[in-house]
Order: structure tokens, then C-alpha cells, then sequence
């Protein structure tokens, strides 16, 4: 058997059972392998069954000391009941639906069980315990049990049964990717013993061991691929622009840029006249007014005659910027041109047509900018705006229409400095800590049910004042789950009750591109008062005359997710203030509810936000762009970070580039990274 088998090849493995594994994206002997368990159970140590604790599952053995019997209850439930006993005292077993158990357990022969006493002062019983003869290798028995996430029809059973043939008949194909050195000096077990480890531990000492090695060798991937994007791109020339005057940008603006964003597009013009591609991040807050520093990049880039590609996350964002950008950009020579996925085929191909001739200086669009039939005649600037959407990947792909581009991210999402250095280190970075003059910090409060009625009066002042509001609902549609507010429900209760006089609107993301940039005009016309939606208005949307944001079940957010929602209010002149609906009552929740009303600034929030728990708001998921980590964790990991970040760089920097060990650490690489990173060529 090899890790490249499909797990059919595995005994009490056959097509049906296969299907059930590929639900899990289990498909081969090496996934199986690579399936690492949720938890563990402790069943090493055995106990007296006058010891087992109500509702305690523990492992005990003991003899059959009565014959079993099944009855049959009615179609579908069959209860099979036997009695054991050790030493000190006697127990009744139930089996549900397991006829099977009646012919299996033998009348005074012994057996391991493991499961949880149930009862009263009636009399103790258990429900389906696990059993296993004395005789059998102890699989599900007297160890420390796996326990796996698990799929309709699969049980933890099934998938520990397959996980044992492969840990004994394939392990030692598992290929090592650390360096012998990288191990010896980090103290790191070998490969195959961190995959049997994580099977199969014998110790909580062993997993410790055995989670270690796997998260420096994920990290060890991690660094080696980033340093890869690195060294890739300071090989590329670029010719440095000759036109960094920005006179006539300055004369159109209708304000005077804060000291912050002069220094970013200083620091961004003098990259640009560098002879090689500027790969600038500029972090600023919200509000912060980073969209006029990459306005700024755009028109230097048309004055030396090339093309920006400004890429958003969503169509509201783009829609956004092309009407302020093109309205920027009047009577100038730049020409903007908007390029969405919900636009018509022909629209598309219009725009399209006009990029290629290099007729359109400035292309704002979503995804589909980077799709392939975009072409550009001379692509100089690509600009992803609130990057922490973007993968690295789509970066990379636009990139690489051009001859080597500048490339310039804008992120919101403030990142601690340590984290930064590492997550962006194939980036330079500015920062804009200054917010427009006159701008007041969002009151936030934390409340609860018992606060809707005053809440709602609240809502209405602010509407009677002629100001709007957002409410904000985790869910689109009514969950059976949990008691979270829906979108769609919530709109329609407060238009049909408490505010039947005032204008609601409802936005989300499933709808349609078009209806949703109606409904978001319509409001930032004024048309509504009070706009219920999900998180599609987290990014950009730039409504100046809402003041006031209420966010239901704001337990559902993570903290840096809430800093941007809250930064859609306090644009105007007008006081604003953010509402957080919780009924939350852990403290570690409630604790990071309050931060945020103590705070409006994002780098304490993000600081706070890594602190309680953990990078998973903004790294770690799939939005992050970055890649998924199994088991290793950013926040909870530094220390492990940045050994295993030294240790990549000095393998790559003295390993033979045509060894074996980097072929494979290539391969890894391109699992690690999404495909489209393209950071090989
Ligand atoms: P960000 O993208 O950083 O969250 P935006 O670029 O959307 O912020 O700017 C937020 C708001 O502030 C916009 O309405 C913008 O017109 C305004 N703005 C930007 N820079 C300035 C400035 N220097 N003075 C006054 N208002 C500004
Ligand atoms: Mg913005």
C-alpha cells in the first residue's frame, strides 16, 4: 500500500464507505493520514465499577455474568440488555440497535468497556458502551482514543480502524520535509513519529511533542514560501517614472491631505522612481483616508503614461470608488473605467476593449479584473484595497499581467507590529495614524435585552434629527440553530412594528449585485432611514450622514470585525455612536465587548482582539487569504514563528536549489499556498 492509494485499498474500505470519506476531503491513504483528531479521550486508566462517576465516561473491565437479550421495541428499535460485573460491584448494560452485541458478549467471559454510568438512587446503568476483548490490541480501549470530526454515517470507530491499518502498514513512506539539522537543533521528533503521535499518543506529553514538530513544520513551509514571493520579486526591474509631479492632483482635491497621507504618497512617488517595482502596504484605520492616497498613486502612474488596476473586495466597495474616483478625476487626463462581475457580457467586453487599447487609465473592479480576459496595454500599478479579503495569490495573479507592476495594498485591518513584519515581510509598509480633522470618536455601548425599548427611542431621535441608521444582523436568513437575528426577519418585524412610519431597508449578500447597489444608492441618497443588513457593509461603504450603528448579537463578531463595522459610522460631522446588542454572559466575551467601548483605536483593538482570543478574526480562515494553518496558530505560536521563519531562511539560502529536500519543500509549498499564488515561476 502506498499514501498515493485511494483509501479503497484499505480492508472494510468499499465505494460506499468511500463516499462517506470523501465528505470529510478524505480521498486518499495520505489524506486518512493527514486526518488529525478534534480531541482525545483518556482511556488508559481503568476504574472499579463502584468508582464510575455519573455521566463520566471511563473504561472499566469486567465479566458477563448474565445472557443477554434483545427485544425487539417497535420497527427500528431493538434494546439489548446484559449485566457484568467486576470485583466491586455489578452493572446493567443497554445496547441500543446493536442485536449483534446478544450473539458477541458471551456469558462469563471478560471484556474492556468504556462509556458513562447513567441513573439514579433507583439503580446505575450504561448506555452502548464501547467493548473490546481482552485479547485485542486495545484500538478503541486502555489509550489515550482520538476523537475525529466526523460525517454522516462515519463513526469515530470506523475512522480509528482505517487510521491503525495505515499507521502500520504506510507510516514510514511519510516523507521528511525538515532538515535533519532544523530537527536536531529545535529539538524536533521525526515525521513518522509526530504522525503516530497524533494517532496514537501515549502520553499528553507525546501529543505536546508531536503538535510542536507539526506547527514548526508548517510554519517552516510557511516562511520558506514567503521568502520565495520575496526573492522572486526583487529580481524584477522596472523603469523608474520620470513624472512625479502631483501639482495637478493637489488642485483638484477638496480638502488638504492630512500629514499621514502626504507621508504614504511621498513614501509611495519615491518608490516610483526607483528601478524596481514598489510592493508597498498601507495600513491605516478606518476612515483614515487611504482611498485618496491611492488616488494619488493612480494619477502619477497615468502622467508617466501606464495603467492602475484598483481591485476591492466586494461590488458595493468598487461601485463606491469608481463614482468618487471618476468624479476626482473630471477634467483631468486620467480616465476611469469600472469592471464588475455583475455587469453585462457586452459591458464587460466594452470595458475590456477599452483597457486593452490603454483608453482607460484607471480600471476599479472586483474579482473579475483578474480573471483571464482581462488584458491591459501597459499595466504599471495594481492596487488591492482592504488586502486582508485578498489572498496572496490574487495579488500575485494580477501582478503578473503586467511586466513586473508596483504593487500597492491597503489594509484596515490593523495588524500588530511583530505579526506584520512577518505576515507582510515581502512588503514595505506606511502607516496612516492621523484621521481627517474634526472627526470624533463612535460612543460605543455594550447593552442587553432589557435596553431594546430605550434603544429603539434612541433610533428614532436619530432619524427624527435627520440622521440614518445601520442595523446590523449576523445571520441573512432565520436559523432553526440558535436565536440569531436574521436580516430578512429583523427588517421586516421592525418595518411592520415599532418603525411602521420610517423607511427600512434590507441588504445583504445573497442578493443580487445590481438590487444591491440599488438599495445602498438609495440610502446614501437618503431614500432610507434605517438600512438592516449583514456584514456586506463591513468594508468601505462610505455613507457620511449615518450616525448611529447597532449591531445585534455582537457576541457572533470578532473584535476587529466590529471595529470595522463601527467605522461605518463617525464619516460626517455629526456625533455618532455604536450599539453592541449582546446577552452574552462569559466573561472572557463580555471582556472583549467592553474593549471596544474603550477604544477607537484599531491597533489597541487588534492588540486586544489577538490577545483574548486568538489571530482567528483575522488570520486563520479562508477569507484571510492566507493560508490555512491545521495546526499551527499565530498568536499562540510566536516563539515557534520565528525559529522556524530562521531556520527557512537559512536552508534556502544554503541548500543545493536542485536537491531532493527542496523538491519537496516545493511541493509542500504549493499545498500550503493557494494555487493561483503562482510563486514558483
Ligand atoms: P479609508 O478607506 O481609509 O477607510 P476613505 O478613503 O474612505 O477611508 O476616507 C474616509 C472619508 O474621509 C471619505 O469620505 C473621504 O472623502 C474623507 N477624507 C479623506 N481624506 C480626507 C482629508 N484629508 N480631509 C478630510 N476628509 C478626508
Ligand atoms: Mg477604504
Amino acid at each position: 500500500m502506498q499514501l498515493s492509494d485511494p483509501i479503497t485499498k484499505l480492508a472494510g474500505i468499499g465505494a460506499k464507505r468511500a463516499e462517506q470519506f470523501a465528505k470529510l476531503s478524505i480521498h486518499t491513504v495520505y489524506d486518512l493520514l493527514a486526518f488529525f483528531p478534534r480531541t482525545y479521550e483518556d482511556r488508559t486508566k481503568l476504574t472499579d465499577i463502584a468508582h464510575l462517576q455519573v455521566d463520566e465516561p471511563a473504561c472499566f473491565r469486567a465479566i458477563v455474568c448474565s445472557s443477554p437479550t434483545t427485544s425487539h421495541i417497535r420497527k427500528g428499535l431493538d434494546i439489548t440488555k446484559v449485566t457484568v460485573a467486576d470485583h466491586s460491584a455489578k452493572l446493567k448494560l443497554t445496547f441500543f440497535n446493536q442485536p449483534y452485541r446478544a450473539d458477541s458478549l458471551k456469558y462469563g467471559e471478560e471484556y474492556y468497556f468504556y462509556g458513562a454510568v447513567c441513573g439514579d438512587f433507583i439503580g446505575y446503568q450504561m448506555n452502548t458502551p464501547v467493548v473490546e476483548r481482552i485479547d485485542s490490541p486495545g484500538v478503541l480501549t486502555r489509550r489515550i482514543m482520538p476523537i475525529y470530526p466526523l460525517t454522516a454515517g462515519i463513526t469515530n470507530t470506523v475512522i480509528a480502524k482505517a487510521v491503525r491499518q495505515v499507521l502500520d502498514n504506510c507510516l514510514s513512506e511519510m516523507p521528511e520535509i525538515l532538515p535533519e539539522q532544523v530537527r536536531r537543533e529545535n529539538g524536533l521528533i521525526s515525521v513518522q513519529e509526530a504522525y503516530r503521535t497524533v494517532h496514537d499518543p501515549e502520553t499528553v506529553e507525546d501529543l505536546e511533542r508531536a503538535r510542536k514538530r507539526l506547527v514548526f513544520e508548517e510554519f517552516f513551509i510557511f516562511a520558506a514560501g514567503l521568502r520565495l514571493l520575496r526573492e522572486r520579486r526583487t529580481v524584477l526591474e522596472k523603469t523608474a517614472y520620470a513624472n512625479t509631479d502631483l501639482h495637478g492632483f493637489a488642485e483638484k482635491l477638496p480638502f488638504a491631505l492630512t500629514g499621514a497621507q502626504k507621508r504614504a504618497i511621498v513614501e509611495i512617488i519615491n518608490d516610483f522612481r526607483r528601478d524596481t517595482p514598489m510592493n508597498r502596504l498601507v495600513q491605516g484605520d478606518v476612515g483614515s483616508g487611504k482611498t485618496m492616497v491611492a488616488a494619488a498613486a493612480a494619477y502619477c502612474v497615468a502622467q508617466n503614461g501606464e495603467q492602475t488596476a484598483l481591485m476591492a473586495p466586494t461590488e458595493i466597495l468598487a461601485e463606491q470608488h469608481y463614482a468618487s474616483l471618476s468624479k476626482l478625476f473630471e477634467n483631468t487626463p486620467v480616465r476611469c473605467g469600472l469592471l464588475t462581475g455583475s455587469m453585462k457580457a457586452s459591458e464587460k467586453k466594452a470595458v475590456r476593449a477599452k483597457a486593452e487599447r490603454g483608453e482607460i487609465n484607471l480600471l476599479i473592479g472586483t474579482h473579475a479584473l483578474i480573471s483571464e480576459a482581462t488584458q491591459f496595454s501597459s499595466l504599471g500599478l495594481v492596487i488591492a484595497d482592504e488586502q486582508h479579503r485578498f489572498g496572496v495569490g490574487q495579488r500575485a495573479a494580477l501582478s503578473a499581467k503586467g511586466t513586473a507592476p508596483h504593487l500597492l495594498v491597503m489594509s484596515a485591518t490593523p495588524i500588530p507590529r511583530t505579526l506584520a513584519l512577518i505576515m507582510y515581510g515581502d512588503l514595505d509598509i506606511s502607516v496612516i495614524d492621523e484621521l481627517p480633522p474634526g472627526r470624533q470618536g463612535v460612543d460605543t455601548y455594550l447593552v442587553d435585552e432589557t435596553m431594546r425599548k430605550r434603544i429603539n427611542a434612541f433610533i428614532r431621535r436619530q432619524v427624527e434629527e435627520g440622521h440614518q441608521v445601520y442595523i446590523v444582523c449576523p445571520a441573512v436568513e432565520e436559523s432553526e440553530i440558535e436565536s440569531l437575528k436574521s436580516a430578512e426577519s429583523w427588517a421586516e418585524t421592525l418595518q411592520s412594528t415599532v418603525f411602521s412610519d420610517l423607511r427600512v431597508a434590507l441588504l445583504h449578500g445573497q442578493m443580487k449585485g445590481a438590487e444591491k447597489d440599488a438599495i445602498m444608492s438609495a440610502f446614501k441618497d437618503g431614500e432610507y432611514d434605517i438600512l438592516v443588513a449583514t456584514t456586506v457593509i463591513e468594508v468601505g461603504v462610505d455613507v457620511p450622514n449615518a450616525t448611529l450603528m447597532v449591531i445585534e448579537n455582537a457576541d457572533r463578531f470578532g473584535l476587529s470585525q466590529l471595529h470595522q463595522l463601527r467605522g461605518r459610522v463617525g464619516r460626517g460631522g455629526a456625533k455618532s455612536y455604536c450599539i453592541l446588542f449582546s446577552s452574552a454572559s462569559d466573561g472572557d466575551t463580555l471582556a472583549r465587548l467592553k474593549a471596544l467601548c474603550k477604544t477607537n483605536d484599531g491597533f489597541q483593538i487588534a492588540e486586544e482582539d489577538l490577545r483574548l482570543r486568538g489571530p482567528g478574526d483575522f488570520f486563520g480562515t479562508r477569507q484571510s487569504g492566507l493560508p490555512v494553518f491545521k495546526v499551527a496558530n499565530l498568536s499562540l505560536d510566536p516563539s515557534i514563528l520565528k525559529r522556524a521563519q530562521e531556520a527557512a531562511n537559512r536552508f534556502l539560502a544554503e541548500a543545493d536549489p536542485v536537491s531532493p529536500a527542496i523538491k519537496a519543500l516545493l511541493g509542500r509549498i504549493r499545498l500550503l499556498f493557494p494555487p493561483e499564488s503562482n510563486i514558483y515561476n
